[in-house]
Formats: structure tokens, C-alpha cells, sequence
């Protein structure tokens, strides 16, 4: 799928319910970035997934947030991945470090920072506002690391 193609349907359709039972089916789980995002007044629940336009936008938003994702360090916890660490080689494969620090992105992350700005280049914008959780989509989709989901 084109980045436009995919930026399309995501301006297409709604999330309604389905969001709602995404977000609330991670809202027991602890991982550190809830806390982050708890901290600086970023959108939840509905409130920010109606904001986003289709359920697979909003599965991959739910993802990222709650850590339980297809990156390493959560698939080898459940021995789907041979090592928690990124092929990059610098840290295990975490949310924050697959979004701003994996040095196999460098391109599509000098995208995602000329559409949202140096200064928003944090974990609570990038994943805590509607309007940059877009621009996060279309990192995600160029990257083709989570393609499985
Ligand atoms: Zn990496």
C-alpha cells in the first residue's frame, strides 16, 4: 500500500467502539510509556482514537502505546524473537527507541520531524496527540517494521 493510499484510509473511516475496546483492553497493562503519557496531559481513551480514522490506524496507535507491539523486546518476552535487541545495535528494540532512536530510520525520521517540529520529537507528542499521530502512522507505514499487524 502507497503512503498515500494509507494516509487515505485513514482519513476515510471511523473508529467509534473499536477504539474504545482497544483502549480499554490495554487499560490494565503498566508498561512505562502509560506513565509518560499520563504525565503530560495527552489525549486517552476515545477522546484520542476518535481522532484517528480507521481501525487499523487505531490498532497500531494502541500497539505503540501500550508497548504490546511487534517489536523485539515484547515478541521475546513471549520467545517469538531470538533476542530483545534491535538489529541496529544500539539498545533493545523498544517503542521509544524504534520511534526516535533506531539508526535504521534516520530517513523516515527526518520526515516525521519536519512535519511536526524539532521540539515535538517526544514520546507524549508523537503518540499523545491526534494531529501527530498521523504523521506517527506515516513513520510507522514507511519504516515497514510492523507490517505483520
Ligand atoms: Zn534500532
Amino acid at each position: 500500500m502507497s503512503v498515500a493510499s494509507f494516509a487515505r484510509n485513514i482519513l476515510l473511516a471511523g473508529c467509534g467502539s473499536i477504539a474504545y475496546k482497544l483502549w480499554s483492553s490495554h487499560s490494565r497493562t503498566s508498561a512505562p510509556l502509560r506513565r509518560i503519557l499520563a504525565k503530560h496531559n495527552t489525549s486517552t481513551g476515545p477522546k484520542f482514537y476518535n481522532g484517528l480514522t480507521n481501525r487499523k490506524a487505531c490498532a497500531i496507535m494502541a500497539q505503540m502505546r501500550s508497548g504490546h507491539c511487534g517489536l523485539n523486546s515484547y515478541l521475546h518476552r513471549f520467545g517469538k524473537a531470538d533476542s530483545p535487541y534491535c538489529e541496529c545495535g544500539y539498545g533493545k528494540e523498544m517503542v521509544q527507541h524504534y520511534l526516535l532512536e533506531c539508526r535504521k530510520f534516520k530517513d523516515q525520521r527526518a520526515s516525521l520531524r519536519t512535519t511536526l517540529g524539532t521540539g515535538r520529537m517526544k514520546m507524549e507528542w508523537i503518540l499523545g496527540h491526534p494531529k501527530a499521530a498521523l504523521a506517527t502512522l506515516e513513520y510507522i507505514h514507511r519504516t515497514g517494521r510492523l507490517q505483520q499487524t
